[in-house]
């Protein structure tokens, strides 16, 4: 390996300094310029203030035709808009956004094009069978000690292959009325000691609604863990707010899955955001759905997780693609996640390598995809094989008798 030698002594500086945390990478326009062009009128109080990205979102076909150059497909499908899942994108993800590469990663997981109207063999609205699961409404209780909590249909930005477009984005908000139902059942059913707030978006909702959910599970003492599943830090930083951290580290052991899918996400702000999670001592894990052309390469993968590492994130979940309605486009051959996976494994940090998984069709729950590593037997011994390909022999202990003394 050629690497720069660096001299340590030369180098190293006293404690106290910090590391900064420069934007390492891609060269999208910062949010200043995109800011001056398109939101001229906004503050530095406004841009900054999370309910003015949700009032200012780009929800429309005009909005968005002014922010970036639509190609052809992206203008046609923008015609079916509410058809299927709808357009919504925040002004800051948008400054993420190129203007001019309708092939920019982020840009395809935002922007609908025609694509999503192709409807291919064996996807489904519902190919999880959450529906079938539900005891509830907006309850899914498939294994036996947690359930899914989907608090709010409502995100601040909808992802294209969003395995609950079937359902998000169609009402304006979240429903009490369901919450205090699910509550109820959750207070009935002694098993359940882990609670998975989802949705929809559970930090679009206001600090008062949250921490009127978290207060009320918290009372119900068989209730050990509860867990938010968001994509706030990366589409809508700004939510992670000095008062929202104050309040959630009220209701520990808390802990949070923050849905990430590309290193451009991996901004200052998300950066920001994630550092005063994990200060409030809110373990943080990360979700990510595999995509073809976006994160399927395993350069991309690789910075991917060790740029969440970096800012304390631990990658939990590794997603092949759930076979929704119109998906066809996103998804990969199950042999690309097991070539990220074994691209990871053993190469880097243990702490760096996602579970990768496949939520099966039918509502059979998150199953691993391993790569074979048993390669077989002799006598006792466990063949093996390692990240490096090579096979070594472990001396397995087999029944009571090796045990006699
Ligand atoms: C993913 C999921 C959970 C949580 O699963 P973990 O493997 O514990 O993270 C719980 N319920 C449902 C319905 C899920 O889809």
């Amino acid at each position: 390996m050629q690497q720069k030698v660096v001299h340590i002594e030369e180098q190293e500086e006293p404690p106290g300094c910090c590391p900064t945390n420069a934007f390492p990478f891609s060269n999208h326009p910062p949010s200043p310029t995109f800011r001056q062009r398109h939101f001229p009128l906004a503050t530095d109080d406004d841009w900054h203030d999370w309910h003015w990205q949700l009032r200012n979102r780009i929800t429309s076909l005009k909005k968005l035709g002014k922010l970036i150059d639509l190609s052809d497909s992206e203008r046609q499908a923008m015609a079916f808009n509410g058809a299927t899942l709808p357009l919504a994108i925040t002004p800051y993800y948008a400054s993420l956004i190129s203007p001019d590469n309708p092939q920019q990663p982020l840009r395809r997981t935002m922007v609908p094009t025609l694509s999503e109207l192709l409807v291919s063999q064996g996807e489904e609205h519902d190919p999880l069978g959450e529906d079938n699961h539900s005891p509830v409404p907006g309850l899914v209780h498939r294994y036996p000690d947690r359930v899914l909590f989907l608090v709010t249909d409502y995100c601040s930005s909808y992802c294209r292959y969003c395995t609950r477009s079937r359902m998000v984005g169609r009402r304006k908000s979240h429903s009490p009325a369901r919450w205090q139902k699910a509550i109820a059942y959750i207070a009935a059913n002694p098993g359940i000691r882990d609670v998975l707030l989802s949705g929809g978006d559970p930090l679009t909702m206001g600090d008062e609604q949250i921490e009127w959910l978290l207060s009320r599970l918290r009372r119900i003492p068989h209730v050990e863990m509860i867990r938010i599943g968001t994509k706030a830090p990366m589409v809508l930083p700004q939510r992670i707010t000095p008062e929202l951290v104050a309040m959630l580290k009220k209701y520990h052991p808390l802990w949070m899955s923050i849905h990430c899918t590309h290193p451009d996400e991996l901004t200052p702000e998300a950066t920001k955001a994630c550092a005063m999670l994990a200060d409030s001592g809110i373990p943080l894990g990360s979700q990510t759905v595999l995509l073809s052309g976006i994160n399927d390469s395993l350069d991309t993968m690789r910075t991917l997780m060790h740029g969440l590492v970096k800012i304390r994130v631990k990658p939990y979940y590794l997603y092949q693609c759930d076979p929704i309605i119109g998906s066809a486009h996103f998804r990969t051959p199950v042999s690309k996640g097991l070539e990220m996976y074994q691209g990871l494994r053993g190469h880097t940090s243990g702490y760096a390598v996602p579970n990768y998984v496949i939520d099966a069709p039918g509502g059979g729950g998150k199953i691993p995809l391993i790569p074979e590593t048993v390669v077989g037997r002799e006598g006792n011994d466990l063949l093996i094989r390692n990240y490096e390909g090579k096979v070594y022999r472990y001396p397995d202990v087999i029944g009571a008798a090796s045990r006699a003394s």
